[in-house]
């Protein structure tokens, strides 16, 4: 373990992490000027590739056809959750709570559907036109021809995951052809790594963090030059991927007659690993809805990564193991200890703040979930409504709440099998029963 240098030990909100409190911390630098290296027309080009490959996912993936190939989830309202929660954790909760279904998101039941397939397409879709075989105009449902399989199996496709980036782009990569290589941490299900596996997809474990299998990964696809390595710390292309989401969710409440605006705001609670996926649909959220849209992040105290880096200005420069945490969390999805390279940047003046989180609650969370309704997710995915809980005081003083949309993002759970499931929800009923 490094010592911390001193000017860090003094920012207040360093020892409240060191000591593992629950926090909410507010970004100072919220809604200041900058400038950004991406902008709307990057998100239309990744929107546009997606539409581009609904032909393909119909005949790949038959479950995708119901919503005509586009991989999407839904947006659901849930009272009876509402009323569960602010019961459990006593507080008010002002305006109307929905819950983004990405646990329902095809393919790989989580939010890495959205930036994790994306990339793969676009490194999928510059292969096929490079080779001459492939038009933009074309129906892409010919990339399922044995043609492009063929073609495909001469690259690699490599990644670092905690388990569901691995799950999206192991499925559809593998699915086009490629050579897939995955590498896992200690952390990571066992149960993720054995569907990969199945998929036909190289797993390798490593021993260390997250940040070990990563470094590992990305070393390795280094020297071969048929090998792209999906950088879960530093992609522009799974950011855009993840920013997809704001469109799309402009049309949900648009067509569910939600209205946001300046006297009607609109408050999204998401779960950040290395903040890829909650910067992502926050970047294009902000785009779309401006100052009457506000996200905060969640993490789990013990690995409070995104905010160490964020409130220290260091981001990837530092991780939370220097600060002597142990990394150790039920949120198998968050286990990240040191953020993305982009997220903390891109974040720094769109982001209103990150709360952190004991993960007793997120156990509760996910029974009361099941049992209120009838949502089967992952403990990570319910990392918003730990937000949700912590930031209400706040923004009950600095916003005009009567007309609140507020939206918790659950990010994962349709793949968990039953009975690791059944084991998580008996212990939410025990957090809940001895009312921690
Ligand atoms: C990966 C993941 C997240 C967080 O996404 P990052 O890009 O790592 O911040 C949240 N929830 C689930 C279920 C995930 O798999």
């Amino acid at each position: 373990m490094t010592e911390i240098a001193n000017p860090i030990k003094e920012i207040p909100i360093v020892n409240d992490l060191k000591e593992k409190r629950e926090v909410l911390w507010i970004n100072p630098d919220y809604q200041k000027k900058a400038q950004f290296p991406l902008g709307q027309a990057d998100i239309f080009d990744a929107e546009a590739r997606f539409e581009r490959f609904a032909p393909y996912f119909m005949t790949a993936f038959p479950e995708t056809i119901t919503n005509k190939g586009i991989l999407e989830s839904p947006l659901t309202s849930i009272n009876k959750m509402k009323k569960a929660i602010t019961n459990y954790d006593d507080y008010d909760l002002t305006g109307n709570l929905y819950l983004k279904e990405d646990n329902q998101l095809p393919i790989s039941g989580s939010i890495k559907s959205r930036g994790g397939i994306y990339e793969v397409l676009k490194i999928a879709e510059t292969i096929a036109i490079n080779s001459g075989k492939l038009a933009y105009l074309d129906s892409y449902d010919i990339l399922y021809n044995s043609e492009f399989k063929e073609l495909f199996s001469h690259y690699g496709i490599s990644v670092g995951s905690t388990g569901n980036l691995g799950l999206s782009i192991g499925i559809v990569a593998a699915k086009l052809g490629f050579k897939v290589t995955v590498h896992m941490s200690q952390e990571a299900k066992s149960w993720k790594k054995q569907l990969l596996r199945e998929k036909g997809v190289e797993v390798i474990e490593y021993s260390g963090s997250f940040t070990t299998a990563i470094d590992a990964g990305r070393q390795k696809a280094a020297l071969d030059p048929k090998m792209y390595f999906i950088d879960d710390e530093g992609s522009y292309d799974l950011f855009l991927g993840y920013a997809t989401a704001a469109i799309r969710l402009q049309k949900q409440l648009k067509d569910q007659k939600i209205v946001i605006n300046q006297d009607h705001p609109l408050f999204v609670y998401l779960p950040a690993g290395v903040g890829g996926s909650p910067s992502g649909v926050t970047f294009g959220l902000k785009l779309l809805f401006g100052s009457n849209v506000h996200t905060i992040f969640a993490e789990p105290t013990h690995i409070p990564s995104v905010l160490l880096g964020m409130a220290t200005g260091l981001n990837e420069k530092i991780s939370v193991y220097d600060l002597g945490l142990d990394g150790k969390t039920e949120a198998d999805g968050l286990a990240v200890g040191r953020p993305s390279r982009i997220a903390g940047k891109m974040m720094k003046t769109l982001l209103l703040g990150i709360s952190t989180f004991n993960d007793n609650r997120i156990l509760a969370y996910t029974t009361q979930l099941k049992d209120t309704e009838g949502i089967k997710v992952e403990p990570s995915a319910t990392a918003g409504f730990a937000a949700l809980h912590q930031s209400q005081s706040y923004l009950n003083q600095h916003y005009p709440m009567k007309n609140a949309t507020h939206i918790v993002w659950a990010t994962g759970g349709m793949l968990v099998p039953d009975t690791e499931y059944e084991e998580v929800y008996q212990r939410g009923k025990a957090v809940i029963q001895n009312g921690s």
